[in-house]
């Protein structure tokens, strides 16, 4: 059953095995996984339940329905745009699809400077395999790869650099370009469309429209959730009450420090809301001489990794990803006012570009801010900036050879026009807040797993080291920045933790 609480209005008081907080790419794994061996569910998720019918692919509806603060969720310093979802599936309604599992060397140092023995390749390959299975998850086929992507791959591939087509989740795609504004074809293999129905087929409660605000422990045992149901604008209309023996944070890595702050529960180690990484991205811009309708088909399916070389250093790089904007995105992240601005936003079908995206040593924190609103803080270190300004360097380089006659790095106050034959030593040598528009799609750590109590929140299981039945299986738990996208190794951990949930059962059913 999948509720519309704000439609029923009043007070509701209930009570299950698991009440999961959350319905995105950690929460709606758990809940479907949980349901599915016989526990009650309930989950709870403070957006409102949209389905294909409301993805009416408009930027002006579309982004205050999905996102948070409608999109425009900033660190405190208005640094950088924090884009996280706030509906029924959660960020993998608006998300782009890319399907990677944890590189290697990655998953090796978590195991090794975190104190993670349990947490190996083959561990975790089970959960990899049965999430991808689920999220059909595939290689984009050759003639998936739309203008912008082939055109970018030309350009990689002349430069001698390394790049690939990725893997995607999507069944069916009619190539409408959208998926970041919801996909009305159902295509996008997101949360909405896979794991929610089968926690719904198997029994679960799922209340759309339920923020949690408390989670409540007694004895050093969670005991119960307490909440608001809640309109589009965050206004409380009702109050939500659940007791379980078991209670799954998953509210992504912004909004589960902030709750656990809020409940003063889990953080005897000091490090909730700490280590927070953003993945830190910017875009460059290349205008070619003739339309190249870059927002046509699969936006996403070619990936630049020649700038990371995690074997050799585990804690940074760049990787560089093609991205076609919408109107107003694309204007937001253009600078310049007046005419200036105009004259860049008339070459739109005419331009494409390239994100970089930081594999970021850089660390901020989430702290309780008002309710709804946490704050959020995040400085670029010396070493991240340059290797942004390096990527943009590198980004531009590849656009160039890629055919743009016109390249614009968006600097601030002025953007940066580089012109075809033009040197590249104009673009600054570190870019950090303020320099140019800051993008995360990724936030992370928050909440991180490790070995060590006096270091870390949880184990490799997602398990609280602090408070017995307390899990979290959100992006949160990253030891560290993934260095790659993370949906996929999120729905991993969260398979893994529901099945150690379910194999020592007795142990958190009292
Ligand atoms: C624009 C964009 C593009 C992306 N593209 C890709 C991609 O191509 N490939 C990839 O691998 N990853 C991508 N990602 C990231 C991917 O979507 C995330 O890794 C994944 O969704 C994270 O899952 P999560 O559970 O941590 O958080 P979310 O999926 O964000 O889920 C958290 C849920 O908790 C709910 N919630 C928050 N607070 C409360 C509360 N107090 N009470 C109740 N509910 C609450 C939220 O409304 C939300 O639904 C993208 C993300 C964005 C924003
Ligand atoms: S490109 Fe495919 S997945 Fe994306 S919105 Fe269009 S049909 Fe849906």
């Amino acid at each position: 059953m999948i509720e519309k609480l704000l439609e029923r209005g009043g007070d509701r008081v209930e009570s299950a095995d698991v009440c999961v907080i959350g319905s995105g790419g950690g929460g709606a794994v758990v809940a479907a996984e949980i349901a599915s061996a016989g526990r009650s569910v309930v989950v709870l998720e403070q957006g409102h339940h949209w389905t294909r019918a409301d993805f009416v692919q408009r930027e002006d509806q579309m982004l205050p329905r999905l996102f948070e603060e409608a999109g425009m969720r900033q660190t405190v310093d208005g640094g950088v745009t924090v884009l996280q979802g706030r509906c029924v599936g959660g960020s993998t309604v608006h998300n782009l699809c890319y399907a990677f599992r944890a590189p290697e060397p990655i998953v090796d140092m978590w195991r090794e400077e975190h104190g993670l023995d349990q947490l190996t390749p083959r561990s975790l390959e089970p959960s990899y395999r049965r999430v991808e299975a689920n999220l059909r998850v595939k290689p984009i086929r050759e003639d998936e790869v739309n203008s912008l992507n082939r055109l970018i791959r030309a350009g990689t591939e002349k430069l001698g650099y390394s790049g690939f087509v990725t893997h995607h989740n999507r069944e069916g795609c009619v190539r409408a370009g959208y998926c970041i504004l919801g996909c009305s074809y159902d295509a996008k293999q997101s949360m909405l469309v896979t794991y929610v129905p089968r926690a719904d087929r198997a029994g679960a409660r799922i209340y759309a429209n339920a923020r949690a605000e408390r989670i409540e422990v007694e004895g050093q045992r969670v005991r119960r959730v307490l909440g608001s149901i809640v309109d589009h604008s965050g206004r409380s209309r009702g109050s939500i009450e659940v007791s379980a023996p078991v209670v799954v944070l998953a509210a992504g890595a912004v909004n589960s420090p902030d709750l656990l702050l809020r409940s003063g529960i889990a953080n005897r180690s000091g490090q909730v809301g700490n280590n927070l990484h953003l993945h830190p991205s910017v875009m460059v811009v290349g205008i070619w001489d003739e339309p190249i309708h870059a927002y046509r088909g699969i936006p996403q399916s070619y990936y630049i990794d020649q700038f990371i070389d995690l074997a050799r250093d585990p804690h940074s790089g760049t990787v560089l990803m093609p991205i076609a904007g919408f109107p107003v995105l694309t204007a937001v992240n253009l600078p310049g006012f007046g005419r200036r601005h105009f004259e860049h936003m008339r070459d739109f079908a005419k331009m494409g570009g390239l994100i970089v995206l930081l594999h970021d040593r850089s660390s901020g924190s989430v702290r309780n801010g008002s309710l709804g609103r946490p704050e959020i803080r995040y400085a670029l270190e010396a070493g991240d900036r340059r290797q942004l300004a390096e990527g943009l360097v590198h980004g531009a380089e590849i656009l160039f050879a890629a055919g743009a006659r016109r390249v614009v790095v968006p600097t601030q106050p002025e953007p940066l026009v580089l012109e075809r034959g033009d040197g590249l030593s104009a673009i600054p040598s570190e870019i950090g807040e303020g320099d140019a528009p800051i993008t995360s799609t990724h936030p992370q750590s928050t909440c991180r797993m490790g070995g060590d109590p006096n270091t870390s929140v949880v184990n490799a299981f997602g398990e609280s080291h602090e408070v017995a039945g307390l899990f979290i299986t959100d992006m949160s738990v990253f030891p560290t920045s993934l260095a790659a996208p993370p949906q996929i190794t999120t729905a991993a951990l969260a398979d893994r933790t529901a099945h150690h949930i379910l194999a020592r059962w007795l142990e958190f059913a009292v």
